[in-house]
């Protein structure tokens, strides 16, 4: 049956060749700057958020310039991030390697604190520091993680491997971000093998750090232009539409699939060409 699969790529929602996704960290209160940025030009993602820092006021000084990092309160999380998901970035921001059983209350405890301010199923991390390794995605798993996103860049448009290690495209302090939303807004869809992510990720401290709101507003504009061919989600829509896209089933001369899921999930049915684009609609099998 894979290689069946093989044979027809999955695009996203609508039949979209692209989707485009940020991710940024610790619940700081210039994200309501960002966020309404992301809803000018209808962009969506994901709030990394630690419970156990609500409602501090911070900053830090580097290289000369001091920089509010003061947090939001629990009061204020679920109208500031309305419309966004929220998910775990540990109770503490404590790398979650080599504190034993610490950890599992670093994101157990989270989880339960965020999903009882925002009345959602929290599923997501992004793990403090970079930082994890084998025993800390196992960790990850029996608290009901579901992805979780590294500090690694990849430069690239592809979805990963292991959704628990989940590379991110870039930062938005890399010098190449517009260079790769250029390549990723304007590369054929039938030069890319899977279907195409791009995937931002930050801290919106850092925009006051180097005074340079202007470019993550620049960026997003470029992006907004493409719209049409470009599905904006949250980290969580992103994992929940791959997972059910692999849950396909096909007949075996592959000319039917069952969804047997509840999302609608689209892919392009032409072998090695784009322009058939079919819809599955859940619990449907389509003759193709
Ligand atoms: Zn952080």
């Amino acid at each position: 049956m894979e290689e069946i699969r093989k044979l027809y790529k999955i695009v996203w929602p609508e039949g979209k060749d692209r989707a485009f996704t940020m991710s940024y960290d610790d619940g700081i209160r210039q994200d309501a700057r960002l966020i309404s940025l992301m809803n000018k030009y209808g962009i969506k993602g994901t709030f990394n958020i630690n419970s156990g820092k609500f409602g501090l006021e911070n900053n830090f000084t580097l290289f000369g310039k001091t920089v509010d990092t003061s947090t939001f309160s629990a009061e204020e999380i679920p109208e500031v991030y309305k419309g966004f998901e929220i998910s775990t970035h540990g109770v503490t921001h404590s790398s979650l390697m080599n504190i034993g059983a610490l950890a599992v209350t670093e994101i157990a405890e989270d989880r339960k604190a965020l999903e009882k301010i925002t009345g959602t199923i929290v599923q997501g991390h992004a793990y403090p520091y970079g930082r994890y390794d084998e025993g800390t995605k196992n960790i990850l798993r029996a608290c009901g993680i579901r992805y979780a996103r590294t500090i690694t860049s990849t430069h690239n448009f592809e979805l990963p491997d292991d959704f628990l290690e989940w590379n991110p495209t870039c930062h938005h302090t890399e010098e190449c971000m517009m260079e790769l939303g250029k390549q990723f807004c304007e590369r054929h869809p039938m030069l890319a093998k899977n279907p195409m992510l791009f995937y931002l990720w930050g801290h919106t401290y850092e925009f006051d750090q180097f005074d340079n709101w202007n470019i993550i507003e620049e960026f997003l504009a470029y992006i907004a232009q493409y719209k049409d061919s470009i599905w904006f989600a949250s980290n969580i829509e992103i994992y929940r539409y791959i997972q059910a896209s692999r849950q396909l089933e096909f007949s075996a001369d592959g000319t039917a699939v069952y969804n047997p899921t509840s999302t609608e999930i689209w892919f392009d049915a032409a072998v090695f060409g784009t322009g058939k684009i079919v819809r599955l609609r859940p619990g449907e099998t389509t003759v193709l």
